[in-house]
Parts: structure tokens; C-alpha cells; sequence
């Protein structure tokens, strides 16, 4: 009998004619049905094991635990990070709880928080730590860029489509992440202004805010922009999402300052004036706070976990310096072993970068920058030496001469 020379499909059989591609490979063919077939196995199988990993994470990390994990990346905020483990273990508790669909039990309401603390404190490093340790999605957004639907500005609704965009576009995977949203108190009603305009980028924001925070199913462009007729949405359901809203509340210390002053007078005083730490204020913020600042209480309902984060005082700039699991000086030297030199650097520069900090007021945030100014030149010519340098001590004099020259002022808060 003659051999049957038709080619086809190694998997399933079909020759040229049934299929519309047969790709060649070493000992067979493979036809495109075959291969929409196998994608969609593959795609089925590496969700699934998302969900799965995402819910090992809720499974095994308990509020201690989560504490602890985040002991490693963030100094101090103890009680930031207390609240902060609480709120993410009863969110994702909350999601498992749901998912098991017991219908007589108490329905838990969502634990969205606000982190009220100066700029670089640690408040986007809190977020950003929990969603990696959680292996769950996470973005960023920038309130002051958000506007109300219709003007010029980003939709609210373009922060989801980041979320999906982190997720790969795994929609069930972005329904369980973690969005940050920055600067929240840029979006604060603007008193000062009871407007003949519109306040479209404050309270018609926070307005617009509110159908993301409370849950419901939102069309999102996959693409991000403005949203077209003819573009495909994708639909969201951001009932699961934890949402992390963080903001420097510029002067709020006078409203819970006035708040405290007004209490303490009648006999319902919750703190005593005489107990009363002047020096930090920010840790008796209150959902009232936020209000006389300009948050809208319905957005503050949405928002019903509310926590500070402390200014960073010398010590706690210092130990950020090397402690933390990927330290600024951790990474240069790093950086400098790559390059076949060990970088040592002396204890007395670590304390002039700090004090250089402090007198920028930018938190840790103007650590990084300083650490540039006087390790650039070093940066620039070590990789191109004849002969590798084995060892590099940076002494204070070094430091000094390197500062001098730098345009550091341009770091500077007015
Ligand atoms: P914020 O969001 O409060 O303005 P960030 O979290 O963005 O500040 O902090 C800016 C940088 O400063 C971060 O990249 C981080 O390296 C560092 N940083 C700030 N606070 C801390 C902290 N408490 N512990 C460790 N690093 C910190």
C-alpha cells in the first residue's frame, strides 16, 4: 500500500486542507486549532495558579506576620504598620469569606485606609510593600492629574486601567489588587472658592471617587483615555480591590489642634489636654479632620480606616540609609561589586547625609538625591579605569568637596 504523504497536524490529525496554518517543526506539524487550543490551556492553567498563589498568601500571612514582612523593607511607622496589616488581613479574610457564599453570615465592609504623613515618609513604600508581599497587583495614581468625566484631565476610571495593565490584563487577578492613590488631599474641596466654575478636579473628583471606592463594575478602556464610542471596554469589578489613599494634608495639625482645643473644654474630653503630645498632633487625626480639611463624608465613609505616619527624625533617616532589605547604600555597594570595587563609606558621611536630609525637609525622599551628588563622579569614571580599582573608601572630605559642587539647592523645599 502506498505511504499516505499528506501532511498533517501532529495532534489532532488534520491535514492542510482542514486547517488554515500548519507550522512545521523538527519531527511534525502543528494546525493553528491546535495551537488556539494549547494557548488557552496555558492561559486557564497560569490564572488559576494566580488565584492560587494569591490565595496561599491570604492563607498564610497572619497580622504579625504581615508586620513583620514589612519590618524588613519600612523603618519605623509602627503604628502604621499595625493598622495597616489588620486592614489588608480582614480585606483579603473578607474576599475569602465572600467567595464561600454563606449567605446568613454578617457581610464585612470593605477596610479602605488613608495614610496621612508629610511627604517621604513611607506612605507609597507601605503600599507598594504590602501588594508585593501579597503577590497581588498594584498601581499608582496621581490624584492631582484626576478631573471629572468630561474635562480636561485623566478619568477616574483610567487608575484601573493601570491596575489591569500590572495584571497582564488578567481581569479576575486586577479584582484583587491593591491601588495606591497618592495626594489625595490635592483633591480636597476648595473652601475658598464656592465657585460660579465648577470645582471639577476637587470635589467633582472625590464625587467620582466614590463609585470606585464603595464597589461596583466599572468600564474600563483597555488602552487607558478618554473613553471612545467604538473602543472596547473591559469591566471591572473593583468590589474586591483595597484601596490606599495617602496624602500630606499640609496644616491639618491646626484643624485637629482646634479640634482638641474645643474638646478638652467640656467634660466628654477623650484626651486629656495635659496627656496631649503637641509635637506630634497628626497621631489624633479623625475622620473630622478630613472633613474640615475638604474631604466629602462620603468619601470618608469610603475610606473607614485612618492611620499617620510619623516625620522621620535622624535616627530613623540613618538606619533607612543601610537597614531596610534594599537600602539605598546597600544598593550602591552592590552597584560598585559589580563593577569589581568594594565600596566602603565612612560613618561620619552617613550622618552628613542625613543631616543634609533633614535641612531639605524631604523626608527620605532627598536621601537618594544626596547619595547621588557624591557618588556620580564615581559612578562616571569607575567603569572606565584601566585597572579595576579592588577598594574605594568615600571619606568625609570627599563627600564635602563633591556636595560643594553639586547643584543640591535645586532639592531644596521653598
Ligand atoms: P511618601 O509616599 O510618604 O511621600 P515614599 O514612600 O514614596 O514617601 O518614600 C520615598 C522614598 O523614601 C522611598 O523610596 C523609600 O526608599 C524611602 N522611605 C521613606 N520612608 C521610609 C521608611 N519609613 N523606611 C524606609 N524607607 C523609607
Amino acid at each position: 500500500m502506498a505511504k499516505d504523504l499528506t501532511i498533517r497536524c501532529s495532534l489532532c490529525g488534520r491535514d492542510k486542507k482542514e486547517s488554515k496554518i500548519l507550522i512545521a517543526g523538527i519531527n511534525g506539524h502543528v494546525c493553528d486549532s491546535c495551537v488556539t487550543q494549547a494557548y488557552g490551556i496555558i492561559k486557564e492553567e497560569t490564572t488559576g495558579e494566580l488565584k492560587h498563589q494569591v490565595q496561599q498568601a491570604m492563607n498564610l500571612l497572619k497580622p504579625k506576620a504581615i508586620k513583620e514582612k514589612l519590618d524588613e523593607y519600612v523603618i519605623g511607622q509602627d503604628e502604621a504598620k499595625k493598622i495597616l496589616s489588620v486592614a489588608v488581613y480582614n480585606h483579603f479574610k473578607r474576599i475569602t469569606h465572600l467567595s464561600k457564599n454563606n449567605k446568613e453570615d454578617v457581610e464585612i465592609d470593605k477596610s479602605n485606609l488613608i495614610l496621612v504623613g508629610e511627604t517621604g515618609t513611607g506612605k507609597t513604600l507601605l503600599a507598594r510593600t504590602i501588594a508585593l508581599l501579597l503577590n497581588v497587583p498594584f498601581c499608582i495614581a496621581d490624584a492631582t492629574v484626576l478631573t471629572e468625566a468630561g474635562y480636561v484631565g485623566e478619568d477616574v476610571e483610567s487608575i484601573l486601567t493601570r491596575l489591569l495593565q500590572s495584571a497582564d490584563y488578567d481581569v479576575s487577578a486586577a479584582e484583587k489588587g491593591i491601588v495606591f492613590i497618592d495626594e489625595l488631599d490635592k483633591i480636597a474641596r476648595k473652601s475658598d472658592n464656592p465657585s460660579i466654575t465648577r470645582d471639577v478636579s476637587g470635589e467633582g473628583v472625590q464625587q467620582a471617587l466614590l463609585k470606585l471606592l464603595e464597589g461596583s463594575v466599572v468600564n474600563v478602556a483597555p488602552q487607558g483615555g478618554r473613553k471612545h464610542p467604538d473602543a472596547k471596554m473591559i469591566a471591572i469589578n473593583t468590589k474586591n480591590i483595597l484601596f490606599i489613599c495617602g496624602g500630606a494634608f499640609d496644616g491639618i495639625h491646626k484643624k485637629i489642634a482646634k479640634r482638641l482645643n474645643t474638646q478638652s473644654v467640656g467634660y466628654t474630653s477623650s484626651v486629656n489636654e495635659l496627656e496631649i503630645d503637641k509635637g506630634n498632633l497628626l497621631q489624633y487625626v479623625s475622620p473630622q479632620d478630613l472633613k474640615s480639611f475638604g474631604l466629602i463624608p462620603e468619601l470618608i465613609g469610603r475610606l473607614p480606616v485612618l492611620t499617620y505616619l510619623k516625620p522621620l527624625d535622624r535616627s530613623a533617616l540613618r538606619q533607612i540609609l543601610t537597614d531596610p532589605k534594599n537600602a539605598l547604600i546597600k544598593q550602591y555597594k552592590q552597584l560598585f561589586k559589580m563593577e569589581g570595587t568594594k565600596l566602603e563609606i565612612d560613618e561620619t558621611v552617613l550622618n552628613l547625609i542625613v543631616d543634609k536630609a533633614l535641612e531639605f525637609k524631604l523626608g527620605a525622599r532627598g536621601l537618594r538625591g544626596i547619595c547621588e551628588a557624591i557618588m556620580t563622579d564615581l559612578m562616571y569614571s569607575l567603569p572606565s579605569e584601566e585597572k579595576p580599582i579592588k577598594q574605594f573608601t568615600i571619606t568625609l572630605d570627599y563627600a564635602l568637596e563633591k556636595l560643594k559642587n553639586a547643584k543640591l539647592n535645586q532639592l531644596k523645599v521653598a
